[in-house]
């Protein structure tokens, strides 16, 4: 991996100018390239020039509806931007979603050199034909409401126009760039495996992997951890017996008090973790208990004087990091294994989406960005409270690549409601932000 921290050093504000000098006189001669400040400029130049037409590229991406089951309307909003990234001399091939029940995932790569950088992003929304919130309405020169404007069909324009201006500078090639827009990230086919195996692999192949998905809706921050979310459930038995009998040798504490016991030792074991949530969202309990889990709904039966023979819960399990996920599902495991006389317990884990663990190369990603952000005089960026983060696709590769940072998209308010309002003004500075810092990693690189 390239030491990237020293490189980025070279680039705080005050040296900026001295560093391109430096760097004229180093390469001496006819210049091959421009200086990395003329190029930054032509960055920030090729953006503004494309403003209209950027928003005019969203607009018809939002009035395209691509909720996750209308898998015709997701390929078409495929088909729109393959043609986009095909234009800019990308590689497009369009990964079929029938084994996972979806669209599927459009994929591009650039022929390049240098560092090799995964940017990801998703064309589907969580609104589906029969949603009311179905076109693109400009509010005024600053806003403009739609389904996935800002969730995140906002963040794929900027992924485009980031591109766009890099190829502008002539600086694309400086980059191996695989761009990966899957077709169902907001109700993600099954089994997980398959509707990400595409995904994975190429977080395997990259140095590098950037989101561009809205984060927390503020341009002052970006995402450098995210938790995971995981389901679980337990299924509990007793022994059904008359109340009178409960406590018993022969009897015990019956599947509901079992339950208690195990669902309080959760909370009493795990509940100082810090950033670990794990909620039970739903239980039944009694004689008889008929539980649909994909509905998560179902009917109980049990009369007072009657011990519990059967309870089931079902509840979810967010982690910051993979220790710190496989740390509370070993303790859960173990507290359910700890039965009450005359009852047994089984705890299933259904893994979803990984954690996204803090890591220094994402911290260095992000003061990377920070700089970039703070030298176009737009200010510093933080990183988000992980607690505001969910669980995103860049989850799937953060773990195997050395830097990871996403909410590097289109800015705004009302995600996932028919409220979702983008905030426009911030699709330039967005894009102008990540273009910069795309081309400085590829500097990093090429100084190593
Ligand atoms: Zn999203």
């Amino acid at each position: 991996m390239v030491n990237l921290y020293s490189s980025f050093q070279l680039f705080s504000s005050e040296s900026l100018i001295l560093t391109s000098i430096v760097v004229g006189i180093l390469l001496a001669g006819p210049l091959s390239a421009a200086e990395p400040v003329t190029i930054e400029h032509r960055i920030v130049e090729a953006i503004d020039a494309r403003h209209d037409e950027a928003i005019e590229l969203l607009a018809e991406l939002v009035d395209i509806n691509s909720g996750s089951l209308n898998l015709a309307g997701v390929r078409r909003v495929g088909e729109r931007l393959d043609s986009e990234l095909t234009e800019l001399g990308l590689t497009t091939k369009w990964i079929e979603g029938a084994s996972f029940e979806r669209a599927g995932h459009l994929i591009a790569r650039s022929e390049g050199r240098g560092p090799k950088v995964l940017l990801i992003g998703h064309l589907d929304t969580v609104f589906e034909p029969d949603s009311p919130f179905q076109s693109f309405e400009r509010l005024d020169a600053d806003h403009a409401k739609g389904p996935g404007a800002v969730d995140m069909k906002g963040g794929v324009v900027i992924l485009l126009e980031v591109l766009r201006a890099l190829a502008a500078a002539s600086v694309l090639e400086d980059l191996q760039i695989t761009v990966v827009l899957t077709g169902d990230e907001e109700l993600s086919g099954r089994p997980l495996d398959l509707a990400r195996g595409n995904l994975i692999a190429a977080g395997h192949e990259a140095d590098i992997a950037l989101g561009f998905e809205d984060g927390d809706g503020d341009p002052e921050t970006a995402v450098v951890a995210r938790r995971g979310s995981t389901n679980w459930s337990l299924e509990v038995r007793g022994i059904p017996a008359h109340s009178s009998q409960i406590f018993t040798e022969e009897v015990g504490a019956g599947a509901i008090y079992e339950t208690a016991r195990i669902l309080e030792g959760f909370r009493r074991e795990l509940a100082d973790e810090e950033d670990l949530t794990f909620n039970p969202g739903v239980i039944l309990g009694g004689t008889e208990v008929d539980f649909d889990h994909d509905q998560a709904r179902g009917t109980g039966f049990g009369k007072d004087n009657v011990v519990a023979e059967f309870a089931s819960v079902r509840g979810d399990l967010r982690a910051t990091s993979l220790e710190q996920l496989v740390r509370a599902e070993a303790i859960m495991q173990r507290v359910t294994s700890e039965s009450l006389p005359g009852t047994s317990a089984v705890l299933t884990i259904d893994h979803g989406y990984p954690p996204m663990g803090v890591t220094e190369g994402n911290s260095r990603l992000l003061a990377m960005y920070s700089q970039a952000s703070e030298d176009l005089g737009f200010g510093p960026v933080t990183a988000v409270d992980p607690r505001r983060a969910g669980a995103a696709d860049i989850s799937f590769v953060a773990n195997d690549v050395s830097m990871a940072l996403d909410g590097l998209g289109l800015m705004g308010t009302g995600g996932h409601t028919v409220e979702e309002t983008a905030d426009l003004r911030t699709l330039s500075s967005q894009a102008k932000r990540a273009a910069v810092l795309l081309y400085r990693l590829s500097l990093a690189h090429a100084s190593h």
